[in-house]
């Protein structure tokens, strides 16, 4: 069994935290090409079409989704790498 296939995302060379570091949606944006974009609580973006496909999205695309998923937790594949290599903000 390669259990390393059945990680979200798997690829990433880098160490992760268990679970991943997650971060509340504050809001959301649309870039250039009109796909819609989470704003993360870290100041991250993180495009929902991105999601592995078992999770249906489509609640991005009306304001009374995206309302209901205000607050809600996704993981912020740039927080996870910034913990592997910290940033002094200090
Ligand atoms: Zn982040």
């Amino acid at each position: 069994m390669d259990r390393a296939n059945l990680v979200p995302g798997g690829g990433c060379p880098y160490r992760r935290p268990a679970g991943g570091v997650k971060r509340r949606i504050a809001g959301y944006h649309r870039d250039d090409e009109g796909h819609w974009v989470a704003d993360l609580e870290c100041g991250h973006g993180q495009h929902v079409r991105h999601d592995p496909p078992w999770q249906t999205r489509e609640w991005v695309t009306t304001p009374e989704g995206r309302a209901r998923f205000l607050g809600r937790t996704l993981n912020c594949v740039k927080c996870d790498h910034q913990i592997i290599d910290p940033i002094e903000t200090g």
